[in-house]
């Protein structure tokens, strides 16, 4: 039998060469072209592989039985078609805010798989998931409040919850740095008084049945997130204890593992995740409390690749240049921040073949008119050529899913791949490239003539 390390290796290169077939197949059948300079590609096997392999982790360490939800961040790559495929693979949906919701409905999630958890949840939203019963996990005192005036006498249908912050410190990223003490999400257990309260605040409401906590994303070490999870299983025996029955009966863990964006390895698995939660939370995993994820990075980010063409390779001061169609509109993070999320480039010929030959030093460059606009900078790679492509690797996770529309530049395509079944790639839509008439549209386009005919104030 394959081990584990042997196991990873192969996933790894076959992700690659998948990977490789995909762009060729693009480039090919024309989905990369005249007409389209940016592509985003989802790896379909590879989704399903990541999917299938965060459930066969839980499952190995629970007792048959336990349930066992894996809400999916949806903010991660907000796409109906992935969330349905998700679905398929017997996911759910984690929401923060009425368009994540709308995406999980749109894809069928259905209620009992999905779990709301927005900072700034208004009365409206907290009454949609109770009235759907949706799950709820509630932010503050406040919301607490909110949740008793609608909660009212009858049980609610929703599992309801409350998030807790274990304030354990930060990673390496301070924006994906959600446990630090001053963290703007749930209630701060290490602040005076704060565990006391939450302790009463569930002695207080019979219908508050989950503790949440999300200690961080990317840059997150592996045991600070166990910590979390350990913390917040300590909080729920404590509540159980002292209120004599098991009124905490479900434990949401949040997500947060990093993905490694400087090499094809997969470390941390979710296998490796499980066994460091099982050393630090052995209670955990005894069946006594069912338990919710809510990974995102680490189930897609590996499966997306943006794919741009090189429309000019110029040089200036020395420094090789390729100016591709891939930039601060579907790099967003890496563009403005590229420390902390710095992404691997893969070099492809015009034909969409992994480019051969010297490599030189060179910036891959984006499109939008500021010079920061850099996917990389002083990168070595095999010299980008007019009419060569640029993939920038792992963006299937708080990438090209989130565009930002700076200089007007159109959302790329979105495409799926798979084997088609006879030794060729298949493709399918999941976004239609946005066009420009669209682009019109929602800058004001229908309004063009809203500031001129607005009368000055006192005008007639
Ligand atoms: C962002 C977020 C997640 C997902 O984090 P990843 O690092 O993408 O796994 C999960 N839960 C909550 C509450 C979040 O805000």
């Amino acid at each position: 039998m394959e081990g584990r390390a042997a196991g990873e290796v192969r996933q790894a290169r076959e992700r690659v060469a998948r990977r490789d077939e995909a762009v060729r197949a693009a480039a090919e059948q024309g989905l990369l072209g005249p007409d389209a300079a940016v592509v985003g590609l989802l790896d379909v096997s590879g989704i399903r592989e990541s999917a299938a392999a965060l459930r066969a982790a839980f499952d190995a360490a629970v007792p048959p039985g336990t349930p066992v939800l894996h809400a999916f961040a949806v903010k991660a790559t907000p796409l109906v078609p992935v969330l349905r495929l998700l679905r398929e693979a017997g996911l759910g949906a984690e929401v923060a805010s009425p368009g994540e919701l709308a995406l999980a409905r749109a894809a069928g999630i259905p209620a009992e798989r999905t779990v709301l958890d927005a900072p700034a949840k208004t009365p409206a939203e907290l009454r949609e998931a109770l009235a759907l019963g949706i799950a709820v996990n509630a932010d503050n005192p406040q919301e607490l409040d909110r949740l008793d005036a609608l909660v009212g006498r009858a049980a609610p249908r929703s599992p309801l919850g409350l998030r807790v912050n274990p304030q354990l410190g930060g990673g390496a990223i301070r924006a994906t740095s959600t446990a630090t003490a001053t963290a703007k999400f749930g209630v701060g257990l290490r602040d005076e008084g704060a565990r006391d309260w939450v302790v009463r605040a569930f002695l207080e409401r019979p219908w508050l049945t989950r503790l949440h906590a999300h200690t961080g994303s990317q840059g997150i070490p592996l045991p600070l997130l166990a910590r979390g999870a350990a913390e917040t299983y300590a909080l729920a025996e404590e509540i159980n204890a002292r209120a004599g029955r098991r009124q905490v009966d479900t434990l949401d863990i949040g997500g947060g593992l990093s993905v490694d964006f400087a090499s094809e390895a997969s470390a941390p698995t979710y296998a490796q995740y499980v066994r460091v939660l099982a050393e630090e939370a052995p209670g955990l995993f005894d069946g006594r409390y069912g338990l919710v994820t809510e990974f995102g990075r680490s189930l897609m980010a590996r499966h997306g690749t943006v794919v741009a063409r090189v429309e000019y390779a110029k040089s200036a001061g020395g420094r090789r240049i390729a100016v591709t169609h891939a930039g601060v509109q579907v790099a967003t993070r890496t563009v403005y921040a590229p420390e902390a999320w710095p992404l691997r480039i893969a070099a492809y010929d015009a034909k969409g073949r992994p480019k051969q030959g010297p490599e030189v030093v060179q910036d891959v460059a984006g499109p939008a008119c500021f010079s920061g606009d850099l996917l990389a900078e002083g990168r070595t790679l095999p010299e980008l050529e007019q009419g060569d492509h640029a993939a920038a690797l792992d963006t299937g996770a708080y990438y090209f899913a989130h565009h930002y529309a700076y200089n007007s530049l159109a959302r790329p395509g979105i495409y799926g791949f798979a084997p088609d079944g006879s030794g060729g790639i298949a493709f399918a839509t999941v976004r239609e490239p946005q066009t420009v008439a669209e682009v019109v549209a929602e800058s004001g386009g229908a309004h063009a003539d809203a500031l001129t005919t607005l009368r000055a104030p006192g005008s007639r």
